[in-house]
């Protein structure tokens, strides 16, 4: 067993699409294991460049890059969502995609993802497919006055959404004509929270605990491990999870974002099939991080049980609070994540503290 393991990472090297810091995370945890990274990104200042062993600086869909990046690598996953679907199913037919492609084509577009979450018999906000400007006027009807415009495709960090309240209509009845959208109705939520789930090549499937996330226009700024809510209502959200991870096929890892109404009802909002910045708190309270996991089940490493060391409180480090840095640098239970993006921005993502107690 252990020198077939042996084997797996010895001269290895893992293929990430990506090279933002969740790319980042994956490479230094491989790394960590003995194991090379080779990193595909069109930004030339992408941050994971700065840990990888083998960087590919192109576009998405230029097939000799994808080539290339197949030739390197032993094995391939990626850490955002938006991989065009051509290039997808191109590197799909040369190898095994982890955490797999059915989650990928799904997490793609909202309405699919509704959809197939729906016909499960999970609970997800009401939602209405827009394709005319007055289907925003219909559906509004039926949320009595109050939603959020969302677009089906490259939303992320609340952007592309509009929230709508007492029928009052954003004026962007062009974008609205030109772009997919889907409209969804505002759940009235009590808490926040997440569920990552790893689920190893035999099927055998084990959920960190939930975390409690707080967003502000729609960004993640505080992961709070653990989740303030009721052992039931833990367990429920932990087999929605799993259930929802095995019906995508996942092999790897998945994270699972969900609403908690006032009657402790889940109401899944979105899934995520690659690491998430709701599980940044699993890299210092747990035994094995987010990342470790996504890499060990790859590389056929076994998983331990999961241990919790720490409670944890991960606060992002936006470009509007940079500053927090200072302030963290000399505190003994704060661990300090920078990613080393190029600019400061507002509402960019470049780092993160994980608080212990
Ligand atoms: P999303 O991009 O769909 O993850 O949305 C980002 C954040 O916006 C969520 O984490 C929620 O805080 C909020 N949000 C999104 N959809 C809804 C909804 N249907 N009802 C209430 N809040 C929502």
């Amino acid at each position: 067993m252990k020198n077939n393991v042996i084997k797996n990472i010895t001269n290895k090297t893992l293929g990430i699409l990506g090279g933002g810091q969740l790319g980042k995370m994956i490479a230094v945890e491989a790394s960590r294991l003995g194991i090379k990274t080779c990193i595909f990104d069109p930004n030339e200042n992408a941050p994971a460049f700065q840990n990888a062993n083998i960087i590919i600086n192109s576009d998405y869909n230029n097939k000799k890059a994808l080539k290339k990046f197949l030739k390197h690598s032993d094995k391939v996953t990626y850490e955002f969502e938006n991989i065009p679907l051509e290039s997808l199913n191109f590197l799909e037919k040369n190898s095994q995609i982890f955490p797999g492609s059915k989650a990928l084509k799904y997490s793609q577009d909202r309405l699919f993802e509704k959809e197939f979450i729906s016909n499960l018999g999970i609970t997800v906000a009401p939602f209405y497919q827009i394709k005319k400007y007055i289907d925003v006027k219909d559906a509004l009807e039926k949320l009595k006055g109050n939603a959020i415009l969302k677009t089906r495709k490259f939303g992320y960090d609340g952007k592309g959404q509009h929230i709508i309240k007492k029928y009052r209509i954003p004026n962007i009845k062009d974008n609205i004509e030109k772009n997919k959208y889907i409209i969804e109705g505002i759940i009235k939520f009590k808490k926040e929270i997440s569920v990552i789930v790893i689920i190893k090549k035999d099927g055998f499937a084990v959920c960190y605990e939930p975390s409690e996330n707080k967003h502000v226009n729609g960004i993640l700024r505080e992961s709070v491990f653990p989740a303030k809510i009721s052992k039931k209502t833990k367990n429920r959200a932990k087999a929605i999870a799993v259930k929802l991870a095995r019906s995508l096929n996942i092999i790897g890892i998945i994270a699972i974002e969900m609403f908690v109404n006032k009657n402790d009802e889940i109401i899944v909002n979105e899934v995520a099939p690659r690491p998430h910045n709701s599980g940044h708190w699993t890299m210092d309270a747990c035994n094995i991080s987010q990342f470790e996991a996504l890499v060990r089940v790859i590389f056929d490493i076994p998983i331990p049980h999961i241990e919790y060391y720490h409670n944890c409180k991960m606060i992002n480090i936006l470009g509007e609070n940079y500053n927090v840095i200072e302030k963290s640098l000399n505190k003994k239970y704060h661990k300090l994540y920078i990613y080393g993006k190029d600019e400061i921005k507002e509402g960019r993502k470049l780092g993160h503290i994980n608080i212990l107690s």
